[in-house]
């Protein structure tokens, strides 16, 4: 099986030059269809003074306000839709700070974009239509699965669409329907790894699509020495488009863009000031082509570098680094965007709780598992089990409905937990200490 294919050869090649002229002209367009048809882009544009004749070169974005978060949030849930409801044919979303999701709307030409950028990936990474993948990415409103979905479908390659969870079946399919490649979280690879050599069976994949879970090179070498594949990494977000934004090819030397549906920018987080190409700071995108839910300069929090050198793969969109972090304090626990504070409000709400929590994150095996630790109000509590047992059930499931993740919660006796003198850290991640080492 040959891995070193194009998938769209033409525009992967592109000179810089012809790249410059492209995303300028789309640039043009997607200030002016914004302006148009979005009215909250329209009230910011005004507010900074640019009309959409303002862009006349690359650089005049600088001009242009950032999107956020919440700017998201504040237009809960259709207001940066710049179509009517009749146009957009599939709705995604993701949990969002404060309970509500981000939500976002593709139109049929958006969903086109995206098979056809995940296909891209995909051929970059090394997928073929000979591959039978195994998707086991959540299926459902997350972008993940039906990202990866439609593009491997793209290139012909034989797509089972397993889902997550039911790891025993997910090694038995493996085994049985002869699959080559896996598409999943890093720990989740690595659990279904565990689980193949505990149950004896031989699985034999050649390729893994890691996704949704930022990952440092050591834990890809032992994601690979544990399934026996060759794995790269992805990119994206659903307000973006979900994955397709930024794919390793074969060197695995960075992330390629897809630079005629994107546009990245590194700022200083601070200032928001541009930065020179090549510097490390925090990755904003403009989305060039999407119709349903277009986005101006969209502040990713997520901190990167971008390399304009073409690679010898022979493909020359610019590269980003693998995300060193984020600029906020968000955990991403097995995939899924969790805040502390969504944490917080739902564990405020509940009666016989006190304000003190910790938040622990650990790697359990290869999966990712959260503790919460929080006090009781009342020492007597301790005494009564089943007022204990039903309280600790109750914030269980509360947790479970907002992050959409399963978390142990520890009950623990007033005073327990640290105090702080100045800003509380509630958070311990301990998941870094094993992969830095
Ligand atoms: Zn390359």
């Amino acid at each position: 099986m040959n891995r070193n294919n194009f998938y769209q050869k033409d525009i992967e090649t592109l000179s810089r030059k012809d790249i410059d002229a492209l995303q300028l002209e789309r640039l043009k367009w997607v200030v002016s269809y914004c302006y148009e048809n979005v009215p909250y882009y329209r009230q910011k544009l005004d507010g900074a003074g640019v009309k959409p004749e303002k862009i006349r070169q690359l650089s005049d974005i600088q001009y242009i306000p950032f999107t956020t978060k919440e700017d998201i949030r504040d237009t809960y849930p259709f207001g940066l839709f710049a179509q009517p409801m009749k146009k957009i044919v599939r709705i995604h979303a993701s949990s969002g700070t404060t309970g509500k999701p981000t939500v976002v709307g593709y139109t049929r030409k958006d969903l086109d974009t995206w098979s056809d950028v995940v296909a891209r990936l995909c051929v970059a990474a090394g997928a073929t239509d000979e591959d039978i993948v195994q998707i086991s990415f959540g299926y459902g409103l997350f972008t993940g699965a039906l990202g990866l979905h439609y593009g491997l479908e793209k290139i012909g390659a034989t797509v089972i669409p397993i889902s997550s969870g039911n790891t025993e079946k997910q090694v038995m399919i493996m085994k049985d329907f002869g699959t080559t490649t896996l598409v999943s979280t890093p720990s989740y690879a690595l659990y279904i790894g565990e689980v193949a050599r505990e149950m004896g069976v031989d699985i034999h994949l050649q390729l893994g699509l890691l996704g949704s879970e930022g990952h440092t090179e050591e834990m890809r070498e032992e994601v690979e020495a544990a399934l026996g594949f060759f794995a790269t990494d992805n990119y994206g977000m659903s307000e973006l488009i979900g994955p397709g934004v930024s794919g390793e090819c074969r060197l695995r030397c960075g992330l390629h863009f897809a630079e005629d549906h994107f546009l990245p920018e590194i700022i200083d987080s601070k200032t928001g000031e541009r930065l020179e190409a090549g510097e490390t700071g925090e990755l904003v995108i403009t989305t060039l082509t999407k119709e349903g839910f277009p986005m101006l300069r969209y502040r990713t929090k997520d901190i990167t570098r971008l390399n304009y050198e073409p690679c010898a793969c022979g493909r020359t969109h610019v590269r980003m680094d693998k995300v060193k972090g984020r600029s906020d304090d968000m955990l991403k626990i097995r995939g899924v965007n969790v805040f502390p504070t969504q944490i917080e409000s739902v564990l405020m709400g509940i009666p016989h709780i006190g304000p003190h929590y910790q938040l622990i994150v650990t790697r359990e095996g290869y999966m990712d598992a959260l503790e919460v630790k929080v006090e009781l109000t009342d020492a007597d509590l301790l005494e009564h089990y089943p007022e204990l047992k039903a309280l600790q059930n109750d914030v269980h499931h509360r947790l479970k409905t907002v992050l959409g993740i399963e978390s142990k919660v520890s009950l623990v006796e007033p005073k327990f937990l640290e105090r702080f003198q100045g800003k509380a850290k509630r958070v311990v991640d301990l998941r870094n200490s094993k992969e830095a080492k």
